[in-house]
């Protein structure tokens, strides 16, 4: 191997085994003008593996090295240098041969003394710009198989998540489906020993059976809440809408819980419309989310907390707005509330049992109703959970 340096610029391989056609291809390639280049010569395939360590720019090769058939040498040349473009100086004049290199990949085909100058330098130039868009093709199509591939994964992953979705949603609903049954017996049969069904009760038994009803409740509650999700995740809810004056609906939730605020001393304030209004809404469902914001409102409320229900309207909305002055929820909590199964860990609560799933079904529902909960809350101050639904039922 032997160097000739012009300067730093197109870095040129000649492999040419008879001196005298080396000296003519630089004697030419000094006639031409294409910047700064630098040639190394090599005269056999001997210095391959040497030669493999430098980034050459274009290999102008002679077919004809003493000890390979002329289309060993291309592919031998074209193997070791898979990036550089290379150009055959030949002094063979073989059609057939010539196409054969070419589909190989041989950039250009040129018969010795059969061109000047201007044919070298425009062989020279085409020949690297070509084999850079080769290259740039050649790593777009890798690119299009590899997003190929990446788009068939995502869809089989898409219908493998989607059958474990579904998977659970079935789950869901079969598992509460079968607790319902037999904790709505217990329930049944607890129920009528306090009632006093059977003989009477010892105030021991009482208290046992009162405790053994309220744990049962509150299972039933859960198992109730897990139905709920499972029917709206699986697409099951159908709205029975009708016009509804929320303020009796409102009135009614609330003598309701009365008891229970009362027992908890907490004053309950009714702020009614005026003069009232009616939505178009799923009274059933609607009467749900109000119970159960209603509800957190006491049960995250201190003894002796205030509770305020009042219900505003404009010409497209009706809100109703439930206020505490409870134990708040901080800025980063709000963000995950509506998620199923969001409980925060706080350290006072009248009922730490619950199963988190109450906010996201009801922020659910309202938006089939094409309404939002919205909530401003600020810790240790209390929380307003404001539900918007549209008067006409429609968003
Ligand atoms: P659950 O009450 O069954 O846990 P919810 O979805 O109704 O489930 O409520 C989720 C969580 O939001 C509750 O566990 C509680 O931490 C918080 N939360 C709800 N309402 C209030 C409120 N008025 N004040 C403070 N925290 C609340």
């Amino acid at each position: 191997m032997s160097k000739v340096i012009k300067s730093n610029g197109i870095n040129i391989l000649i492999v040419e085994d008879n001196i005298g056609d080396a000296r003519l291809i630089s004697e030419i390639l000094k006639e031409i003008d294409i910047g700064n280049y630098e040639i190394t010569y090599a005269s056999n395939t001997d210095e391959l593996s040497e030669l493999r360590l430098v980034k050459f720019d274009i290999i102008l090769l002679d077919l004809h090295l003493s000890d390979l058939p002329p289309l060993d040498t291309y592919k031998l040349f074209n193997q070791a240098f898979p990036r550089t473009p290379i150009v055959i100086l030949t002094g063979l004049e073989d059609d057939e041969l010539a196409a054969k290199i070419v589909r190989q990949g041989a950039q250009d085909y040129l018969i010795k003394g059969t061109f000047g100058p201007s044919t070298l330098k425009r062989a020279i130039r085409y020949s690297i710009e070509r084999k850079k868009s080769q290259l740039r093709l050649a790593r777009a199509k890798t690119k299009s198989t590899q997003l190929k591939a990446d788009a068939i994964h995502l869809k089989s992953e898409t219908i493998r998540l989607k059958e474990l979705n579904t998977a659970k949603d079935v789950f869901l609903s079969i598992a509460s489906h079968q607790l319902r049954t037999p904790a709505t017996a217990v329930k049944q049969y607890l129920g009528m020993l306090l009632e006093g069904y059977s003989d009477a009760l010892s105030e021991e038994h009482q208290a046992f059976i009162e405790s053994a009803y309220q744990s049962n409740e509150r299972q039933l509650n859960i198992i109730n809440d897990l139905l709920k999700v499972a029917q709206l995740d699986a697409g099951h809810v159908v709205l029975h809408k009708s016009m509804v004056d929320v303020n009796k609906l409102l009135q009614s939730i609330i003598n309701e819980q009365a008891e229970t605020f009362a027992r908890r001393e907490q004053k309950l304030t009714f702020l009614p419309l005026r003069p009232a209004k009616s939505v178009y809404i799923d009274e059933a469902n609607i009467r749900m989310v109000f119970e159960n914001i209603l509800d957190n409102a006491g049960k995250y409320s201190p003894e002796g907390a205030h509770i305020k229900i009042c219900i505003s309207a404009d010409n497209k909305h009706l809100l109703v707005a439930i206020q505490d002055n409870g134990i708040g929820i901080s800025e980063s909590d709000i963000a995950k509330l509506f998620k199923k199964f969001s409980r925060i860990d706080s350290s006072f609560s009248y009922s730490p049992s619950g199963s988190g799933l109450g906010l996201y079904w009801a922020q659910e529902i309202v938006k089939l109703h094409g309404g939002i909960i919205q909530l401003d809350s600020k810790i240790g101050k209390g929380s307003t959970f404001t539900v918007k639904l549209p008067i006409s039922g429609r968003a």
